[in-house]
């Protein structure tokens, strides 16, 4: 059986992976095998090097050790066999691993899992000037879209909506799956809160085909603003804005995944952000193989989390019942809401605000448009909270009036995640669930 083929089969259990890293293969710092070695070793068992704009395909990928000593001496002394040579200019070079050779060298049934995964990078140009950042994974496609491999792909310089420019991406990738023969595969927006970025949910809440965002990414700081409502403008609100929508139209909901964005291995950079292991998905599968992890995700059997790691979750379609446990943390109080978008919430903003960064710039592409709606919108319907050290279990019923139901569970401490001021303490969050 060829290795990525694993299948291991048995009753579901939980596997934990995470689909948004970077290597030397794009502005990771870190050895594409020192990376998957690293999440390994931490009891990972999936991961998708997803470096920006770039398959792991190219046998003769070189990188000059200029700048990067440290890195080149860490990488040496773990992984001896590592090829290296003094290039053209007299300057030392290391070789970068492949994904077939990275899978060879690090997949094991049952065990870990490499899944082929890239992060298109695009830049969205107005001819007003403007220009947005769009970052896209796709997940389980060993190869670039056509539109990454055209020269000066980059920036897109017309004036596609953003809510087009996405779903075109979404359709792409859908089609490049089928004619690679890919079974199943992931498409994700990327950190649409990022503060560089203006993906509203209103781009997204139409388009059917995108199934996945990122409600928890490790590092991407929100826009700032003193007239932003009390509770901010998050991604537990940006979703349940999006699911809103898509439960009044009768439309898929979206399902949030957590992840680290892996930049920073060592805390060299980035204020020590973007490190290894403070958001990441925990899946439900027999089998620790892309089909079936992938499958048990379009079910939405699987957790963001950050932090935290729940113990079970049910949906009763029956009774429209979500019941969610959580296991005992030592020292630690852990709480489970329920939150719900209620069928008679409006939408027409209750208001409408340009927001910027909280970087200073006088580059006018890094305002966003924020709308916020009425408290209808992600309603905590009901909280139950476990004492310190305890287990909780809990459940929530559908009310006629509710369009769905997710649930968030939290432990107050430090959070893991501490650029984007969100979630502000310990979390993992289920998917939503509409009767
Ligand atoms: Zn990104
Ligand atoms: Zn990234």
């Amino acid at each position: 059986m060829k290795k990525g083929q694993q299948h291991i089969c048995g009753e579901p259990r939980w596997w934990r992976g995470n689909l948004h890293t970077h290597t030397f293969w794009s502005d990771g710092k870190a050895f594409p095998d020192e990376a998957a070695a690293l999440y390994k070793a931490h009891g990972y068992h999936f991961l998708g090097l997803s470096d920006h704009n770039v398959f792991q395909d190219d046998p003769a990928r070189w990188i000059q050790e200029t700048r990067r000593e440290r890195y080149f001496a860490d990488y040496l002394a773990a992984f001896p066999g590592a090829e290296v040579r003094i290039g053209a200019d007299g300057v030392r070079e290391a070789r970068l691993s492949t994904f077939s050779e990275l899978a060879e060298r690090f997949d094991e049934p049952g065990r870990f899992l490499l899944m082929p995964t890239i992060e298109a990078t695009r830049s969205v140009q107005f001819p007003d000037g403007r220009r947005h950042e769009v970052h896209m994974n796709y997940t389980n496609i060993p190869k670039l879209l056509p539109s990454l491999c055209v020269p000066d792909f980059k920036r897109v310089a017309d004036d596609v909506p953003i809510s087009e420019f996405i779903s075109r991406h979404a359709e792409e990738v859908g089609a490049v799956a089928r004619s690679t023969g890919a079974a199943r595969h992931l498409f994700i927006v990327n950190h649409p809160i990022w503060q560089w970025y203006d993906v509203a949910p209103e781009d997204i809440a139409e388009s059917s085909a995108i199934r996945y965002f990122e409600v928890c990414n490790n590092g991407t700081e929100i826009p700032s603003c003193p007239d932003l409502p009390q509770d901010g403008f998050d991604a537990d609100r940006f979703w349940d804005v999006v699911n809103a929508f898509r439960a009044r139209r009768g439309l898929p909901l979206l399902f949030g995944t957590g992840s680290d964005d892996t930049h920073c291995y060592r805390g060299e950079s980035h204020g020590g952000m973007l490190m290894p292991f403070n958001a990441w998905i925990l899946v439900r599968s027999p089998s620790l193989d892309a089909e079936s992890i992938i499958g048990a995700m379009e079910t939405g059997d699987f957790f963001a989390c950050e932090g935290l790691e729940p113990e079970d979750v049910s949906f009763e379609p029956s009774s429209g019942t979500l019941s969610v446990s959580v296991a005992a943390r030592p020292g630690v109080a852990q709480a489970i809401r329920f939150i719900v978008s209620k069928k008679d919430f409006s939408e027409v903003p209750v208001r409408t605000m340009r927001v910027r960064p909280p970087t200073e710039t006088d580059n006018p592409c890094h305002e966003r448009t924020i709308r916020v709606y009425d408290d209808r919108i992600g309603m905590v319907a009901k909280s139950v909270h476990g004492g310190v050290g305890q287990a909780v279990r809990a459940s929530y019923t559908l009310a006629p009036d509710d369009l769905y139901v997710r649930a968030r569970i939290e432990a107050p401490g430090q959070p893991l995640c501490t650029a984007n001021m969100h979630p502000r303490c310990l979390a993992a969050w289920t998917q939503p669930y509409s009767a």
